[in-house]
């Protein structure tokens, strides 16, 4: 058996107005070439200009990663040649990326787990390229939007580990807004490398690269392949060749693209244009007080102090604005497993159901307060609650209002359920006797103030009440 060791190297696109060296527009376009600028286009002459949104947005996501951060941002050029890079360098971060030595907290499968950043670092996105029979098409939208590099050690030892390392990212990054970490627009790309090791080895395997993977699900694939491809031959007494992979997503299978040998020489150097940008520990703090409880936090204090399953608590957090109308409603004094409860079982599917964002639900957190805590005093049942909550939003109207259109207020009025109760055992008394001889008549009588009130008598007060009186007799 071999134990398989993973890294990971995360491209993911920053959400800023323009792009991290020029003024033209980072905006998801249906046109090609809509959103350039000449220093996108790489023409002679052009000075590329840091963009502080991009750099700030980055350091964020560097703290949010627990990374030491740099003194100063500064870039560097990678020197290589291919269509989709005008300019034959790309800017990035080598000497002093602005996060370096992290690491990003994880529960895989019920245990928790400490993946370790190597660095992230700050460059831009190529051109993409679209390729037709005999020819292909260069569309520069993409060309000089910042993109966030987040590299791994090679310390994730399962699929299941990577995978859940990749929604913890994407989670983080969603939460800071540092982007919008959308796959299905190449937002988020990533190399996976993969090596086997004996048990017991010391050293670890030769690597296997596959370049930019642009779903979790292929992610899955690709390694599961390359677990399998590489077994085999390790078990046959070959060799892993170090090299660079293809996945295809097509047959699901993984194909050489290049060998790592002749490893390419980008001739790094100091980006010249570009003057490093002092960070001062102000402008740090600053940043930091802008970062809010991310996922695992609010997942630990959902299961340690609201007694919450950890199921429950994965739900609530998985979208931030969700967690953050949760938090409220604890806030205005909801007691946090009836909240969750409510949320999870019916707030959510109905969200689903008719496409509402959170934020555009006419259920604020207040009224979703005020319904909750009418069934944990005893107002309304929970059966009622549900049908108060589909009047609610349905019709736009507050609980307290529903409740009283719809009649529902329990009676938890003690002379009220007395006085009925009195009058039905008067009626009956051969139903007391027949209850001293041990038939069960009890239920009859609740049964009884149930019909006359309509079935809102409270259960509980209406049982000790008959209870008290039979005992009288
Ligand atoms: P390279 O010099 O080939 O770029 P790096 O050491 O910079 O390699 O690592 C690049 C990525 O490959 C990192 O995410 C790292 O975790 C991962 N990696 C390095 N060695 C291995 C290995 N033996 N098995 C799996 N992943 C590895
Ligand atoms: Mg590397």
């Amino acid at each position: 058996m071999y134990k398989v060791v993973i890294g990971l190297e995360v491209h993911c696109e920053v959400k800023t107005n323009s792009k991290n060296f020029s003024s033209a527009l980072n905006s998801y376009s249906e046109y090609p070439n809509e959103n350039v600028d000449t220093v996108d286009l790489g023409l002679p002459g052009i000075l590329p200009v840091a963009n502080k949104e991009a750099f700030r947005k980055s350091l964020m996501m560097a703290l949010a990663l627990n990374c030491k951060t740099p003194d100063v941002v500064m870039f560097d050029r990678k020197n290589y040649y291919y269509p989709d890079l005008p300019k034959g360098y790309q800017i990035t971060q080598e000497t002093k990326p602005v996060g370096v030595n992290g690491y990003v907290m994880i529960n895989v499968n019920g245990t928790d787990k400490k993946v370790y950043i190597n660095n992230i670092h700050l460059e831009e996105d190529t051109a993409s390229l679209d390729h037709f029979g005999t020819y292909s098409l260069i569309d520069y939208n993409r060309a000089g939007v910042p993109l966030l590099e987040t590299v791994t050690e090679p310390c994730l030892y399962s699929v299941d580990e990577a995978l859940t390392f990749l929604e913890a990212l994407k989670g983080i990054f969603l939460y800071t807004g540092v982007s919008e970490a959308r796959t299905d627009r190449g937002q988020m790309r990533c190399d996976v490398n993969v090596s086997l090791m004996e048990e017991g080895a010391k050293e670890l395997g030769t690597k296997v690269e596959m370049k930019n993977i642009n779903s979790f699900n292929n992610v899955r694939l690709a390694i599961e392949y390359e677990i399998k491809r590489q077994t085999e031959i390790l078990e046959s007494g070959g060799k892993i060749t170090q090299e660079t992979r293809r996945f295809d997503d097509e047959d699901l299978k993984t194909y050489p693209m290049r060998s790592k040998v002749d490893a390419v020489d980008y001739k790094y150097y100091i980006e010249p244009n570009i003057p490093p940008i002092k960070i001062t520990d102000d402008f740090i703090e600053e940043i930091k007080s802008e970062i809010p409880m991310l996922q695992f936090e609010r997942v630990e204090k959902y299961i340690g102090e609201y007694n919450l399953s950890r199921y429950d608590s994965d739900i609530l957090v998985k979208d931030k604005k969700v967690s953050d109308y949760f938090e409220e409603t604890i806030k205005l004094g909801a007691n946090p497993k009836s909240s969750s409860n409510f949320i999870t079982s019916i707030i959510l599917g109905y969200l689903n159901k008719y496409e509402i964002g959170i934020d555009d639900f006419y259920l604020t957190p207040k009224m979703l307060v005020d319904l909750i805590n009418m069934v944990d005093k005893g107002k309304i049942s929970s059966k009622q609650s549900k049908e108060v909550f589909f009047k609610c939003v349905e019709d736009k109207k507050e609980p307290e209002e529903v409740v009283k259109i719809l009649g529902l207020t329990q009676i938890t009025d003690d002379k009220t359920i007395r006085d009925i109760v009195v009058r039905l055992l008067d009626e009956r008394p051969d139903l007391i006797i027949d209850h001293r001889k041990g038939k069960n008549t009890f239920d009859y009588f609740v049964g009884q103030v149930m019909k006359e009130t309509r079935g809102k008598a409270n259960p509980t007060l209406t049982r000790d009440i008959i209870n008290e009186e039979m005992d009288k007799r």
